[in-house]
């Protein structure tokens, strides 16, 4: 029989990350004995380019990564033999999208303004220094944050009504809205788990006649349709919410951690490497 081959995604704040710190410690020697035994971890966050290839460099992972709620896969060319189909090359990556550039989703939400006037706040709207006191980055930091290519993040400053009439207004109009931990992510018909989809496709190519088995783990609702489409779905507890409902995965293998972020993360890959 054919070696097993695990890829491993994983979300960021909340989940690798700590919701407070933004620390990975507590999962780093998982993630040192994950890269002795060759086991990719994939990175997929709500988080830009500029924010996601500093972490993945800052954790030496080397692997792909998926960027904005699954708007696109960036996969560093040294990772596969050949470049993937309907990929484009940027600089030291293969890039695969899946939504439209992030101008025609704030042209869209222009058109909204009127009737939901200062009901929300989108970062297109915000100083650097607003994002900072927002989420607690630093100001380069969130300098990279805001450089956001395919969607808008935002934070909802009215109620709950108007925010579902919002939604459904935004979603009539073809948009895809998703609510992360923090912020209210406006984008397009992509997300965490289509673009896990094709990713494995690619790696299936890559390993031929190994069997794939994937690891999904995150905290929060955009993270759902990511660990619906993983074998093995990883629930990270949260501070911010309950763990959310999946759907259609009666066959599935889903671990919903007793601790929160790094530490529920490291805790549950150890004890499915060890079963
Ligand atoms: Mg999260």
């Amino acid at each position: 029989m054919s070696e097993l081959k695990y890829i491993i995604f994983s979300d960021l704040d909340g989940t690798l990350l700590d919701h407070y710190s933004y620390s990975a410690d507590e999962a780093l020697s998982t993630l040192t004995h994950l890269k002795s035994l060759n086991i990719p971890v994939v990175l997929n966050t709500s988080k830009t380019f500029a924010e996601t290839e500093i972490i993945q460099k800052d954790l030496e992972l080397g692997t792909p990564f998926i960027i904005e709620n699954g708007a696109a896969v960036c996969i560093p060319k040294v990772v596969f033999t050949e470049q993937p189909d309907d990929t484009v090359e940027l600089g030291n990556y293969w890039v695969k999208s899946f939504s439209l550039p992030r101008k025609y989703w704030l042209k869209l939400l222009g058109q909204q303004s009127t009737s939901f006037k200062g009901m929300y706040k989108g970062f297109s709207q915000m100083s650097v220094e607003e994002i900072s006191s927002l989420t607690g980055l630093s100001a380069e930091q969130a300098t990279r944050a805001s450089e956001r290519e395919y969607g808008e993040p935002l934070q909802w400053l009215g109620s709950d009504e108007s925010k579902n009439i919002f939604i459904k207004n935004l979603e009539a109009q073809g948009a895809n809205v998703l609510q992360g931990g923090r912020f209210m992510h406006v984008c397009g018909h992509c997300d965490k788990g289509q673009a896990l989809n094709w990713l494995v496709s690619q790696y299936r190519q890559h390993y031929q006649q190994h069997d794939v088995l994937t690891i999904a783990l995150g905290d929060s609702f955009n993270d759902i349709k990511m660990l619906e489409a993983a074998d093995i779905a990883v629930q990270i507890r949260s501070h911010t919410n309950e763990f959310p409902v999946l759907a259609n995965v009666e066959h599935k293998t889903i671990i919903q951690t007793e601790h929160f972020g790094p530490k529920g993360w490291a805790d549950a890959i150890n004890d499915i490497l060890s079963t």
